[in-house]
Formats: C-alpha cells, sequence, structure tokens
C-alpha cells in the first residue's frame, strides 16, 4: 500500500494528474472516502490531465457524467445515493462498472457491493486536516 499526501488542493488534483499517465482503457478507479476528502478534485486533475476541456464536479444528482476530448473518455461515478444495487441497472451503470471503455472512475464503490469487480483498482481518500488530505493506494510507480 503506498500512500501520498498533499497540501491543498492543486496537490491532489496533481495526484490525478499523475495516475492519468499510468490509465489505461477498461480501468474501473473506485474511490473511497467521506464527504470532503478531495475524491472529486482527483477526478477533475485526472480528466485535464487527459487533455479534456469538461468541467468536472461531482455526478451527486445524476449519478454519471462523461467527460471527453481527451485521450480517452472518463465515466465519473458517485454512487452515495445508491440505495441498492439493484438500482445500478435501471440508473445505466452497469455497463460502465462491468464494461469500461474508456476509464471509469467511481465515487463510493463500495455502494455498488460487487464481490469481484474486473479490472477495479481501490484509492482510499482521507481528511486529515483543512488543507491535508491523505490518499492511500496500489498503483504501482506512484
Ligand atoms: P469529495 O469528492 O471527496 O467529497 P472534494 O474533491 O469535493 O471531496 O473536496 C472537497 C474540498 O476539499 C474541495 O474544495 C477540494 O478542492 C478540497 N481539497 C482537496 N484536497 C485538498 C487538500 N489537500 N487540502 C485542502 N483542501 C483540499
Ligand atoms: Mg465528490
Amino acid at each position: 500500500m503506498n500512500v501520498v499526501v498533499t497540501h491543498g488542493p492543486q496537490e491532489t488534483e496533481a495526484f490525478g494528474g499523475r495516475v492519468a499517465k499510468l490509465v489505461r482503457p477498461g480501468w474501473l478507479l473506485g474511490l473511497e472516502g467521506d464527504l470532503g476528502a478531495g475524491k472529486t478534485a482527483f477526478v477533475r486533475g485526472l480528466v485535464r490531465a487527459l487533455g479534456s476541456p469538461a468541467r468536472v464536479h461531482s455526478p451527486t444528482f445524476s449519478l454519471m457524467n462523461r467527460y471527453a476530448g481527451g485521450r480517452m473518455e472518463v465515466v465519473h461515478l458517485d454512487l452515495y445515493r445508491l440505495t441498492s444495487p439493484e438500482d445500478l441497472v435501471p440508473a445505466g451503470l452497469e455497463e460502465p462498472l462491468l464494461r469500461p471503455e474508456g476509464v471509469t472512475v467511481a465515487e463510493w464503490i463500495s455502494r455498488a457491493r460487487f464481490d469481484g469487480l474486473p479490472h477495479l483498482r481501490t484509492l482510499q481518500f482521507r481528511w486529515i486536516d483543512e488543507n491535508t488530505r491523505e490518499i492511500s493506494h496500489d498503483l504501482p510507480g506512484l
């Protein structure tokens, strides 16, 4: 397990930018951590570094955003409001989770309660204090 400490939102975004250099089509990144832990800031940096001009915000109500225009499409899920895993299918979330084409990033991935998601790589975000966040992950080389 690797631990990265960021001091300010720019560093959290910059870490997303470093992950952008690693991601390959078909990757599913699961982001865990409380509200305010920096999950969306990470996605913002990832999407920007992939070259998309899209504006990134948490898909808290829509459950899913798509960001095009970069090296790979990014599907951004926020499963916080998912009350039951059965809701995945009607919400159209099954495909981006099971067969991601570009890269799928899912905040609150544990809400999906899947046992074995193919290609799932989980990053754990933790609020340390106002200016500090900790990100634990097992991505190689970061
Ligand atoms: P989440 O998606 O996990 O709820 P956000 O990405 O929306 O969290 O982050 C909440 C706030 O914390 C945002 O304003 C974000 O820019 C900020 N933030 C991210 N990383 C840090 C950090 N290391 N220090 C201070 N603020 C940060
Ligand atoms: Mg968020």
